[in-house]
Parts: structure tokens; C-alpha cells; sequence
């Protein structure tokens, strides 16, 4: 069983979780749950940012200890991801101990290597503390951080450790040219080989005396610079330094959003390069999802709450719209109207009601009991094309591909119902043809309720135990896909899945 570790970005633990954090993780957990029910052994690693200076300024707003308020933002995101079915093996939080480890070790390792990777100097220039970073003139616009276009950039001069960075451009170049290490998709890709041809400089890798954060090495006046010490967790989760973490290193898959593909894909690199480490293999860079053409965060406000948009129509949908509308590459817009219209349109209209409809005849003129029959040429066809169709999209990250791939096989045999019309059938005694559309709906039915796994995973395992399939449409069979066992499944008329808006 190959092994895939897969990651996304851990989060800053100073504001609660938004779309755009939601995005990235059902995004992330919909990959893991693909590669499980490909067969690979996955290692799904999610986690919490705990130590830049917003979350000092957010803890002190509060009233909080920066521990006590960590601790308080942890459980809530945790609670968020729960909510929306997220299946992550691991949950790495920066104050951890195994963590601390880690960046020491890695830090030590770089200076071991190459004593002058690592030296002191002076540094001045402009602060983010949204994105905790000094930024490039490149980087700034109206005198603002592009990404927080709302919040003021702060002047800082001071005594730092530096990382030579610059040392690393050609074989981070190298690698990224080669595929051996992959940046997706393509146009984030070009953006960092330009920004690697241009040239690189060395960075600041510590802050002076601040209190919240990792003693850097060695000179306990300085702090590892938050974002330093925040890629190491992709590290720290697979027992690094401890012998054995290479059974998961190098990770298979970074997931980031595409603000932060310089700190994954140029200074991630580097640093794993300088301490002689494998890269990971790649990264992907999903896009913003947009409210009213607006990035949505905390710090560029916002209309929507996360809890609205799960309480609106359940934690399955929600998925299911953001994999399928917001989509997983470039930005998309989130709208109530559009979700609403999503949600009647492909699920309530279209899975839930194929699901009512086949269940409900198998029940009706066959007692519950799926009838031997077929293949047909129309629906099963359909099925396994769609099912190819759906695995070249997965494969390739093409996550709105995928749902794209099943939710036309709903299409599909929600025609073949309208064509076939089964109730004639019946009602003409023309058994043996009643007995193949029903045999072939309930194969179509299996095929979906395993490819609805990584989009609508709650719905899906309850329409897989509608089938009476035991155990978990998660763990189905793969190779089962191109000829589902139904025949004598006994069947059962599940509660409405996708019940229609009364009031939205
Ligand atoms: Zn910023």
C-alpha cells in the first residue's frame, strides 16, 4: 500500500475559522479521502499556527493569556472541522512539544551543514502582521500589504538571524523544472520560477525578545520567526528528529492557499535543502473563495459566518458547493442565491431524488430486493465512464472535475428513469425489463454513493447503507466499481437526503 502524507496549511489562532480556511480543508479532506479509497495508506495532517504576534494581540484584546487564549482557538477550529466531516489522522498544534523538538533540531542541523547558512545582521523594513512577514516593495500597494489591503504596515529595525536563502535559487529551480518537485496548478508555478529568476534574498529567521514563540538556538534573545517555525510542522508530525519519520517524510502533498506558495515553495525548500532533507513532492495553491469579489477573511471583513453556511443547508452541502461552484484552482465567488440554487438543482433535485425514486420502485416491485440483471448498454456504460472520467479528474487535483464526473452520472440516470419510465413496466407486466432498469439504477447507486464519498461523505454513507451494503462506503472496493455486487442486496427507503428549502 503506498503511503500518501498529505497536509494543509495550519491556521493562525487569531480569529475564528471563515469560508476561506473551509475552502482549503474540505478541499484537503476530499483529496485524503479519494487516495483511501484508491488503496494508498494516507496520513491526513491538519493544525494550528499558535505563535505569530497576532495571536499576542488577540489574546491580550480578549482578556487572555496567549496559552489559555490558544488553547480556547484550537477546540473551536477543531470543533468547525469535525462539523464538516474532516478526516485528518493528525492535529499538530505549535506549542506542542514534538514540535519545539523539531524546529531546534532543524535549526541545529542547517548550522551543522553549512555553519554561515545561519548568521546575524541587522534588519529594517516594512511588517505585515497579517501575514507576519516583511514585505517586498513588489508586495505592497497604496503604501498597503496587498493581501490586508485594511491594516497598516509597521516600520521594524532590528538584530536578527538571517537565512541564506539566495544559496538555494538554482536547485529549487532545478527541482521545480525537473517535476521532481511539483508546484500546482501551472499558473502558480510560473509565478514562483519568475520569482526564482529574479533572484533571491536572504531572510530574517528570528525576532527580537519575543516572549511567545521557540528560543532560537543558541541565543535565547531571539525567537524563531513564526513562519520558520510554522512550515517545520509538516515535519514535526512525522516524529522528526526520532528515527522512523521517514516513513512518512517527504510529505506527497502540501495544500496552501496561493498567498503563502512563496513561503511552501521557495523558503520551505531552502530550508529542507540546507538541512539535507528530501523536498516534499508538491504542493498545490487553491485559490480564494470570493464574497461580492472580496478574499474572504477576518481582516478583510466579512457578511458570512461559517456557521451560517453549514447551519444553511447541512455540512455535506456546503462541501459539495464549495468543491463544485467555488472550485479548487482559481478564486470563485460564494453567494447565498447561487448555494441555494446548487443545493436544488444537484442535490435535492438531483442525488437525493434518484436516490427516492430507485429506492422507492425497488421497494415498491421488488420488496426491497435488488433483481440479477444486466449490464445495461446505456446507464451501466455511463457508469463506468464516469467513473474513469471522475479518477483522471481526482488523480489531477481537478476536484470540481471529479464532482463534475459524478454528478453526471446523476444526470444520467435520472434520465434513464424519465426513458425507461419503470412504473410502466410494471404496470404492463414486462418483468424481465423491470428487473434490468432496477439492477442497473442500484449498480448506478453503489457507483455514486462511492464516488460522493470524498464531497458529500455523511449523505453518501447513508445511501450505502440504504443499499443494506455493510460496513463503510468509505472503504468500498475500488475494483468492485466497474461491476457493483447488488444482485439480492436488500434495500431500505431512507429518510429524504437533501430535504428542499421551505424558507431561503
Ligand atoms: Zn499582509
Amino acid at each position: 500500500m503506498p503511503k500518501f502524507y498529505l497536509t494543509t496549511a495550519i491556521d493562525y489562532s487569531n480569529g475564528d475559522p471563515h469560508l476561506g480556511h473551509a475552502l482549503e480543508k474540505v478541499g484537503a479532506d476530499a483529496i485524503a479521502r479519494y487516495r483511501r479509497l484508491r488503496g494508498d495508506q494516507v496520513r491526513f495532517l491538519m493544525g494550528m499556527d499558535e505563535h505569530s504576534q497576532a495571536v499576542v494581540q488577540a489574546a491580550e484584546q480578549n482578556g487572555f493569556t496567549p496559552q489559555a487564549w490558544v488553547d480556547r482557538m484550537a477546540t473551536r477550529f477543531e470543533e468547525f472541522w469535525r462539523r464538516l466531516e474532516c478526516s485528518n489522522e493528525d492535529w499538530i498544534r505549535t506549542t506542542e512539544p514534538r514540535h519545539r523538538e523539531a524546529v531546534t533540531e532543524l535549526l541545529r542541523l542547517i548550522g551543522r551543514r553549512n555553519p554561515d547558512d545561519l548568521y546575524a545582521g541587522e534588519y529594517e523594513g516594512l511588517y505585515c502582521v497579517g501575514c507576519e512577514e516583511f514585505k517586498q516593495p513588489a508586495q505592497i500597494a497604496n503604501g498597503r500589504c496587498i493581501e490586508h489591503p485594511t491594516l497598516e504596515l509597521v516600520p521594524t529595525r532590528e538584530r536578527n538571524h538571517f537565512f541564506r536563502l539566495s544559496r538555494y535559487r538554482d536547485p529549487i529551480l532545478e527541482r521545480i523544472r525537473s517535476g521532481e518537485f511539483r508546484v500546482e496548478p501551472a499558473i502558480r508555478r510560473n509565478e514562483i520560477v519568475r520569482l526564482l529568476e529574479d533572484g533571491l534574498q536572504d531572510i530574517s529567521v528570528s525576532r527580537h525578545r519575543l516572549a511567545w514563540g521557540i528560543p532560537f538556538p543558541g541565543d535565547p534573545e531571539q525567537t524563531v520567526y513564526v513562519w520558520f517555525d510554522a512550515l517545520i510542522n509538516y515535519l514535526s508530525a512525522t516524529g522528526f528528529p526520532a528515527p522512523g519519520y521517514q516513513r512518512l517524510w517527504p510529505a506527497d502533498l502540501h495544500v496552501v492557499g496561493k498567498g503563502i506558495t512563496r513561503f511552501h515553495c521557495v523558503i520551505w525548500p531552502a530550508m529542507l535543502l540546507a538541512a539535507g532533507l528530501d523536498l516534499p513532492r508538491g504542493v498545490w495553491a487553491h485559490g480564494y473563495v470570493q464574497w461580492e469579489g472580496t478574499k474572504m477573511s477576518k481582516t478583510a471583513g466579512t457578511a458570512v459566518t461559517l456557521g451560517d453556511a453549514i447551519e444553511r443547508h447541512g455540512p455535506d452541502a456546503l462541501r459539495y458547493f464549495l468543491l463544485r461552484e467555488v472550485g479548487f484552482e482559481a478564486d470563485g465567488n460564494f453567494s447565498w442565491e447561487r448555494f441555494d440554487e446548487r443545493y436544488t438543482a444537484d442535490l435535492a433535485d438531483g442525488l437525493g431524488n434518484l436516490i427516492s425514486r430507485s429506492l422507492a420502485m425497488i421497494d415498491k416491485y421488488r420488496e426491497g430486493v435488488v433483481p440479477e440483471a444486466g449490464p445495461t448498454a446505456s446507464l451501466d456504460q455511463a457508469g463506468v465512464a464516469a467513473t474513469e472520467a471522475y479518477a483522471r479528474a481526482m488523480d489531477a487535483v481537478d476536484l470540481r472535475g471529479g464532482a463534475e464526473a459524478a454528478w453526471g452520472l446523476v444526470a444520467t440516470a435520472n434520465l434513464y428513469i424519465q426513458q425507461t419510465a419503470p412504473w410502466k413496466l410494471a404496470k404492463e407486466g414486462r418483468q424481465e425489463e423491470l428487473d434490468v432498469a432496477l439492477a442497473a439504477l442500484a449498480r448506478a447507486l453503489y457507483r455514486l454513493a462511492v464516488l460522493a464519498v470524498p464531497f458529500v461523505p455523511g449523505k453518501a454513507q447513508v445511501l450505502w447503507a440504504a443499499l443494506g451494503l455493510p460496513g463503510e462506503a468509505a472503504a468500498a472496493e475500488w475494483a468492485s466499481l466497474p461491476a457493483p455486487p447488488v444482485p439480492g442486496l436488500r434495500t431500505s427507503r431512507p429518510e429524504v437526503l437533501f430535504p428542499k428549502p421551505t424558507n431561503v
